[in-house]
């Protein structure tokens, strides 16, 4: 089994600003697992907030490569030989979530496609249980954000990046042009909960439907405060990473994002989504700048989750991957082989 991989500049639509800054691209690095003829495409996309890049993928991936080579050639490729393999690539260092994912991703994409059948269908994913996704806005002035809504008006949900001194005129702007349920994420950008709480019940008159992170993400006591009072859920995203996380959030939140390139990928995305329902919070499955292989990948969790936001390769100019299919605003899940991925470039 080989693995190679190649870094790519994911290069933005629309340069986006959130509380925590500005960007006009994220780092990615794209996987091919190589085995027996087949290939699984997996993919690393790394903000620069989690502390991933280019580097430091590259040298976590040169181990990965050496230990996948040693791999038997008789394997067989199942759902408990990919974990089994992931447990191993796990351990070799902390962190490198993304760069984990990028693996778990192509093994499952390969196994779709040497078993002929697609992923969803192995997983026993239920697709008509896939909900809407999101399309994100970045912080913006009323004319662009009114540009940008044009190009949402396949989505049936839009999301908005909260956490500056505009949130009141960021709403308003956007509920001139639209009436369509929003998905609001301070990303930590608030910082005193009862004004927070204030806005909280504003933006719930406004019709929007969630908050995502609205305090600093080791500020567990103002989440819990507002979670207690808001008539919004409250959803941890950067408080939140993995699996492990859960009992940390869980009384602080009313539920979590999970997104692959923090928790290492479908595999224990499927575990944290599981953990977490049995712990009775809700599920949001989120996503990075990314393109259409992570989106597929993450898509997979859809059906599962309350809220989906994996919008990611709608953002981006340069996908290298054919679009994902949306259907009244769902992505649909691919009827061919592994993730269904069709690589342009
Ligand atoms: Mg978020």
């Amino acid at each position: 089994m080989t693995l190679s991989f190649r870094p790519i500049l994911l290069e933005l639509r629309h340069p986006f600003r959130l509380a925590t800054g500005s960007r006009t691209h994220t780092n990615a690095m794209l996987t091919e697992i190589h085995f027996e003829g087949f290939v699984g495409y997996g993919e690393a996309a790394m903000p620069p907030y989690y502390g991933e890049n280019h580097e430091t993928a590259a040298a976590f991936l040169r181990r990965v490569a050496e230990a996948l080579v040693k791999l038997p050639e008789n394997l067989k490729l199942s759902g408990s030989s990919i974990q089994l393999i992931l447990s191993e690539t796990d351990a070799l260092a902390l962190g490198n979530h993304a760069a984990k994912a990028s693996i778990d991703i192509a093994l499952h994409d390969l196994w779709g496609k040497m078993e002929g059948r697609p992923l969803w269908q192995l997983l026993g994913v239920e697709p008509d249980k896939m909900p809407p996704t999101s399309f994100t806005l970045g912080i913006d002035e009323p004319d662009v954000l009114r540009q940008k809504m044009l190009e949402a008006t396949d989505f049936q949900i839009i999301k908005i990046k909260l956490g500056s001194e505009n949130d009141h005129q960021i709403i308003r702007t956007i509920r001139e042009i639209s009436d369509k349920p929003i998905y609001a994420d301070a990303n930590q950008g608030w910082t005193n909960p009862e004004a927070a709480l204030d806005l909280v019940h504003w933006l719930a008159e406004q019709n929007v439907q969630i908050i995502e992170q609205p305090f600093p993400k080791d500020d567990l006591d103002s989440a819990a405060w507002l979670s207690a009072r808001s008539p919004l859920p409250i959803i941890a995203d950067e408080s939140f990473q993995r699996v492990a996380d859960l009992d940390r959030v869980a009384d602080s939140f009313h539920g979590v994002n999970i997104k692959l390139m923090k928790c290492t990928g479908i595999s224990e995305g499927f575990h944290a989504a599981k953990a977490a329902r049995a712990k009775g919070l809700k599920l949001m499955i989120g996503c990075m700048t990314e393109t259409s292989c992570g989106i597929m990948a993450a898509a997979l969790l859809a059906p599962l989750c309350d809220y989906a936001d994996i919008d990611g390769c709608w953002l981006i100019r340069n996908n290298p991957f054919e679009m994902p299919i949306l259907e009244e605003g769902k992505i649909r899940l691919s009827n061919t082989a592994g993730l269904g991925l069709k690589l342009i470039f």
